[in-house]
């Protein structure tokens, strides 16, 4: 786990057959919390956004500083125990026995430098207040969809933005690095050191070591043009073919995705959503508004609206584009990335998510990728190698619904290839969950680009 150590890594992850009795507060004595499963505030410390399971770990320490993470860290080394981190819980639960959790929500500094357009933010920082910082300065950072996330969960995945396609990966912005190995000790890292260990966390999550700070670029953007188009689910075949010829003609100042979602009967919900099936085409915009909402036009004649709220918006407000539950709520997510998304993977998406289907997945996602997510020479330029293992690099024209110049169907190679991949994402939709204890309300298939993480060393589940 710890690259500057040639040899003799001592592993953390081995859990040792006779435990050694928990310290409570002695070993770790100045660490608060410091919580086992018996105490009072466990499950509310170990909580967050996905009920799916109920998380567990020997112990939990509520980390104040960097400090407090080292000293945990080094205690699980001692101890044998694996280590993992959570911030929001919007992730998996980290459910492993033999497991130290740090649990980050107190790490929540953040300074904004508005000249030098960064943000250092502490591990347990959300998006919404990272945007709560920025924007009096009209700057913002490449945010995902929904603003409740934590900066450094997201980031480390890569960070798929609905901006991506303008501003690329979250993970692309990333300057510096403050984390604490597996030797507990508290590092810096950034590119312009060369750092292996930078370039392995971004993408390797707590496989490398605990986040405690991260530094990222900030961007001008005081508003978007953007919204969400609501379809009757009766057109989705429609609305999903036209989007799969629309999306790919958007320059890149333009992303979108579109979502199958199978609505609960929730009052507070609109009430032209309540209960039903939908189709929701996202749209975002960072360039001059009467040309995004020219390109939007044609999109509009694709079915039955049930209803919209596309408009300029202050980038603050970005949440309303993809309108991401706000939780909690038991949720398991898988992820493939597709190389294109021909009529045949439509059809294959229908038949998994589609009106016909009695017990549908709640949600199915496709995002086009593409623009400047699917740039590779900006981190060329800067030296980079691969910079995370979730995400592969794609060239600019191989996005998941990419197609020839002029609008040509791709070869039936490539046609093949996308139809596939929206098979396995929907073989993956109908495969039992491996710890379904909840019953599912949501599951996202998505031509993200989240491929199933890697197998790691550390405590954490992965999503
Ligand atoms: C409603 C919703 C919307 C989403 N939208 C997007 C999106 O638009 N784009 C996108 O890319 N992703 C999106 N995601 C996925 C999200 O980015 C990941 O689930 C992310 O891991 C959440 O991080 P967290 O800290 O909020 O959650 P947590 O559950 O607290 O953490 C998840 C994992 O992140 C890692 N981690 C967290 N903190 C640290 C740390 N300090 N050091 C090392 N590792 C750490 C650990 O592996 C941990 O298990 C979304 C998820 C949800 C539920």
């Amino acid at each position: 786990m710890d690259p500057t150590d040639s040899g003799g890594h001592e592993h953390i992850d081995h859990i040792p057959t006779h435990r050694p009795h928990l310290p409570r507060h002695a070993h770790v004595r100045g660490l608060r919390p410091v919580l086992t499963p018996t105490d009072e505030g466990y499950a509310t410390e170990l909580g967050g956004f996905n009920l799916i399971a109920a998380p567990a770990a020997d112990l939990v320490v509520g980390a104040t500083n960097a400090d407090d993470v080292a000293l945990a860290v080094r205690y699980a080394r001692a101890n044998g125990f694996r280590v993992g981190a959570r911030a929001t819980g919007h992730g998996l639960p980290i459910e492993g026995r033999g497991t130290v959790v740090v649990t980050t929500s107190r790490l929540n500094s953040i300074t904004v430098d508005p000249v030098a357009r960064t943000a250092r933010v502490g591990a347990g920082v959300r998006w919404r207040d990272v945007v709560a910082a920025t924007t009096p300065h009209g700057l913002t950072g490449v945010v995902g969809s929904s603003s409740s996330v934590g900066v450094v969960g997201y980031t480390l995945g890569g960070g798929l933005s609905p901006l991506g396609r303008r501003f690329g990966w979250a993970a692309d912005h990333v300057r510096s690095i403050e984390l604490v190995t597996a030797d507990g000790v508290v590092r810096s890292v950034d590119a312009s050191a060369g750092s292996d260990l930078f370039w392995a966390i971004l993408g390797g999550r707590d496989g490398f070591g605990i986040v405690t700070a991260i530094e990222f670029e900030l961007f001008d953007l005081p508003t978007v043009y953007g919204g969400g188009i609501f379809f009757a689910g009766s057109a989705a075949r429609d609305v999903l073919h036209a989007w799969r010829d629309w999306a790919p003609t958007l320059p890149e100042e333009a992303g979108t995705s579109v979502a199958v979602l199978r609505l609960p009967p929730d009052p507070d919900l609109p009430a032209p959503l309540q209960g039903q099936l939908a189709v929701h085409v996202r749209y975002t915009h960072t360039g001059d508004p009467a040309a995004a909402a020219a390109l939007l036009a044609p999109m509009r004649s694709a079915g039955p609206i049930l209803l919209e709220n596309v408009d300029i918006l202050p980038t603050a407000a970005l949440d309303a584009v993809h309108m991401d539950p706000a939780g909690p709520m038991p949720s398991v997510e898988r992820g493939v990335l597709l190389g294109e998304f021909p009529a045949a993977a439509v059809e294959a998406l229908l038949e998994v998510a589609g009106p016909q289907v009695p017990s549908p997945p709640a949600i199915v996602e496709v995002r086009l990728l593409g623009g400047t997510s699917a740039t590779a020479a900006a981190r060329a330029e800067r030296g980079r190698r691969t910079p995370r293992r979730l995400f592969r690099d794609r060239d600019r024209s191989a996005g998941p619904t990419a197609r020839r110049p002029g609008g040509s169907a791709p070869a039936g190679g490539r046609r093949r290839t996308g139809a596939v991949a929206v098979r396995r994402a929907a073989e993956l939709l109908r495969a039992p969950r491996r710890r379904p204890r909840r019953s599912v309300g949501t599951r996202r298939a998505a031509a993200t680009g989240d491929d199933p993480p890697p197998a790691r060393p550390g405590g954490g589940t992965g999503e």
